[in-house]
C-alpha cells in the first residue's frame, strides 16, 4: 500500500492525519484522493467504515489551501448527527489552515445559523431540508461559487423513502454553480447509480470496494431463530451476556419504529441496563445529549431507529443487534457497519422470525455471505421470557399514559404542513384511499364468493347428471333382460 505524499498531498495534511493516527490510505482514499486533486467529479462506492470521509475532506483541505475562500465547499448528508461526524474531521484535519465550518442542520436555531452562514465559513456541512429552507428564505448568504459539492450517503438523499430530499436537492442544486466539482459517496451506491451520474458530469471517476462482499471480513455476522414473543427475553439475554463476559463493549441495537425504540429503552432501564435511545420524535437536543453520552461509553448501550444507520463512526461498538430484521438488504449493510470499523472486529445478530426468512435470503444474496446462526442456551431465555414480558408490557402501558402517540401524530401534520400540505384534507384523502382499498376488496371478495358458488352449483348438477345416466343406464339393462 503507498503512503499519503504519493497520493499528492501536502506535507502539512500528511502531518495531520499522522497527528489521527492515520498512517496509510485506505484503498477508497487511495484511489480517489489523485482522481479529486486532478479536478474529476468521483463517485466512490466504498464498505462502511472504510475511511470514506477523508477520502473527500482530505482533497477538499488542499485544494482550499491553495485558494481560500468562503463558501468554497458544500456538504450533504441524510443525518443530523452524520453532518456533526463529518463537521469534526474538517475540523480537526483542517486545523492548521484556521477552517471554519457551519453546521446547518434542522432542529437548531435559525438565525444563528443564518449569521453563520452570512460570515462565509469555509465549508458549510449540512441536512438537505434545513439548507433549503435557508435559501428559500435569506439572501445573506451566497453558495454561487462553491469549488466543491459533496453528497455524502448520495443514495440516501436521492432516493424517495420515508424522508424525500429530492424537492430540497432540487433547490439547493439550483443555488450552487453548474461549474463545480462533485463527489458522492456511500456503501450502497450502485441502486441509484444512473440519478446520481446525471449530477456528476465532470468526467466522473466511478470508484467501487472490488471485492464483491460488502461487508468487512472483521465482522461476524450471525442471526437467532426466534418466535415473535421471545424476541425481547433473547435480546435482555444477550445484552447480559456481553455485558458479563466483555466489560468495555458498546452495543447498539437496530429497531424499526420510533414508539418500539422507545419501549425498548424504558424495558432495558427497567433491567437495570446503561441503555438511551435515538429516534427522530426526540428533540435534538435530546438527541445529540444521547448519542454524546453513548460516544463517551457513559452509556454502553443505544437503541435507535435508522436514523442512525448510516455513517456513525463510535469505535468502541462492538456489537450490532437487528432486533428486527431489516426490510431492505442496503439498510442492513449499513446497521452492521456500525461496528468492525476501520480494521477492528465486531459481531452483528440479527433476530430473525419465521415470516423474515425470505428476508434473510436477500440479505445474504447482497451481501455474498451466509450468516451464521448464533448458539444461545434456549433454557436460560425461557426462564427470564415471563419476567422480560410481563416488564415489556408495563412500559407499553407506561407510554401509552404519555402522550407519545399525539406526539406523532403533531410531528405527522408538521411535516406535512412543511410540505405545503393540508394535514386534514390528507387525511380525507387517506381515508377516501383506505375505503377505496376496502371496498375493492369486500367485492373482489363477493365476486369470488359468488364464483365459488357457481362451481359448487356446477358441480352439483354435473354429479346429479351422471346419477341420471346411471339410474337410466340399469333401467334399459334391466328392460333389456
Ligand atoms: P469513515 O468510513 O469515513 O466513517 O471512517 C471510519 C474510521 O476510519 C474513522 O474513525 C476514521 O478516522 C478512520 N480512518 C480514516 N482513514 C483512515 C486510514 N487511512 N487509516 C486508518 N483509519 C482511518
Amino acid at each position: 500500500m503507498s503512503d499519503f505524499s504519493s497520493l499528492g498531498l501536502s506535507d502539512w495534511l500528511i502531518q495531520q492525519c499522522k497527528q489521527m493516527g492515520i498512517n496509510k490510505p485506505t484503498p477508497v482514499q487511495q484511489s480517489c484522493v489523485p482522481a479529486i486533486l486532478e479536478g474529476r467529479d468521483c463517485m466512490g462506492c466504498a464498505k462502511t467504515g472504510s475511511g470514506k470521509t477523508a477520502a473527500f475532506v482530505l482533497p477538499v483541505l488542499q485544494k482550499l489551501s491553495e485558494d481560500p475562500y468562503g463558501i468554497f465547499c458544500l456538504v450533504l448528508t441524510p443525518t443530523r448527527e452524520l453532518a456533526y461526524q463529518i463537521a469534526e474531521q474538517f475540523r480537526v484535519l483542517g486545523k492548521p489552515l484556521g477552517l471554519r465550518d457551519c453546521i446547518v442542520v434542522g432542529g437548531m436555531d435559525m438565525v444563528a445559523q443564518a449569521l453563520e452562514l452570512s460570515k462565509k465559513p469555509h465549508v458549510v456541512v449540512a441536512t438537505p431540508g434545513r439548507l433549503a429552507d435557508h435559501i428559500r428564505s435569506s439572501n445573506t448568504f451566497s453558495m454561487n461559487k462553491i469549488r466543491f459539492l459533496i453528497l455524502d450517503e448520495a443514495d440516501r438523499l436521492l432516493e424517495q423513502g420515508c424522508t424525500d430530499f429530492t424537492k430540497d436537492l432540487e433547490v439547493i442544486l439550483g443555488a450552487v454553480p453548474a461549474q463545480r466539482q462533485t463527489l458522492l459517496f456511500s456503501a450502497t451506491l450502485t441502486d441509484t447509480l444512473q440519478e446520481l451520474k446525471t449530477i456528476a458530469m465532470n468526467r466522473p471517476f466511478f470508484w467501487e470496494s472490488k471485492s464483491e462482499v460488502r461487508t468487512v471480513e472483521e465482522l461476524d455476522q450471525r442471526y437467532i431463530l426466534t418466535p415473535e414473543k421471545v424476541k425481547d427475553a433473547y435480546l435482555v439475554h444477550l445484552i447480559q451476556k456481553f455485558q458479563d463476559d466483555h466489560e468495555d463493549w458498546s452495543i447498539m441495537i437496530f429497531t424499526s419504529t420510533c414508539k418500539n425504540c422507545q419501549i425498548l429503552n424504558m424495558m432495558l432501564r427497567e433491567f437495570k441496563f446503561p441503555s438511551v435511545a435515538l429516534h427522530s420524535m426526540m428533540k435534538q437536543k435530546q438527541r445529540f445529549a444521547n448519542l454524546a453520552k453513548f460516544k463517551s461509553s457513559v452509556f454502553k448501550i443505544l437503541i435507535a431507529t435508522d436514523v442512525a444507520s448510516r455513517g456513525l463512526d463510535i469505535p468502541t461498538v462492538q456489537v450490532v443487534i437487528n432486533h428486527n430484521t431489516p426490510g431492505l438488504p442496503k439498510t442492513y449493510i449499513h446497521r452492521v457497519g456500525r461496528t468492525a470499523r476501520a480494521g477492528r472486529n465486531g459481531v452483528a445478530i440479527t433476530l430473525v422470525t419465521q415470516y423474515d426468512i425470505h428476508l434473510v435470503h436477500a440479505i445474504e444474496e447482497q451481501i455474498q455471505t451466509k450468516l451464521k446462526e448464533f448458539s444461545v442456551k434456549e433454557s436460560e431465555v425461557l426462564n427470564i421470557l415471563t419476567q422480560v414480558n410481563v416488564t415489556r408490557r408495563e412500559c407499553e402501558i407506561k407510554l401509552e399514559s404519555t402522550d407519545f402517540d399525539e406526539k406523532k401524530e403533531i410531528n405527522k401534520r408538521k411535516q406535512l404542513i412543511l410540505e405545503g400540505k393540508d394535514p386534514d384534507l390528507e387525511a380525507k384523502r387517506k381515508a377516501e384511499l383506505e375505503k377505496i382499498r376496502k371496498d375493492k376488496k369486500l367485492f373482489k371478495a363477493k365476486i369470488q364468493k359468488k364464483q365459488d358458488m357457481l362451481k359448487k352449483k356446477k358441480h352439483q348438477q354435473k354429479n346429479e347428471i351422471k346419477v341420471l345416466q346411471i339410474k337410466r343406464k340399469k333401467k334399459t339393462v334391466k328392460a333389456n333382460n
